[in-house]
């Protein structure tokens, strides 16, 4: 963040920028280190609200298909939205021996 706004807390401490758990999604809060109170700048309630529409879009089982000689993965439609367009330049890297990722250039 640009701003260093500090955020009080009602406990007398400030609160801090962390990254935090939401039901499994994982995103930047303001943690207060005294009391453990937890709130979201505009900005990241923002933030928040977008991941978790990608989880919602993303997160599911899919099957591996045939692509003439290659296997290829289908992505739903909605992933438009975030900018991902047939033709767009992407990046895999291995993460463990059974997970890769996928990011958007
Ligand atoms: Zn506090």
């Amino acid at each position: 963040m640009a701003n260093n706004r500090k955020i009080g807390c009602d406990c007398g401490g400030y609160m801090e920028s962390k990254t935090v758990r939401f039901d499994s999604i994982k995103t930047e809060a303001m943690v207060c280190p005294g009391c453990n109170f937890i709130t979201l700048t505009k900005e990241q309630a923002q933030n928040y609200v977008k991941l978790k529409q990608l989880h919602q879009i993303i997160d599911a089982e899919r099957k591996i298909i045939k692509i003439g000689n290659s296997m290829g993965l289908t992505l739903p439609d909605q992933l438009q939205e975030f900018g991902v367009k047939v033709g767009k330049k992407i990046k895999t890297e291995a993460l463990t021996q059974n997970s890769f990722k996928v990011e958007l250039e």
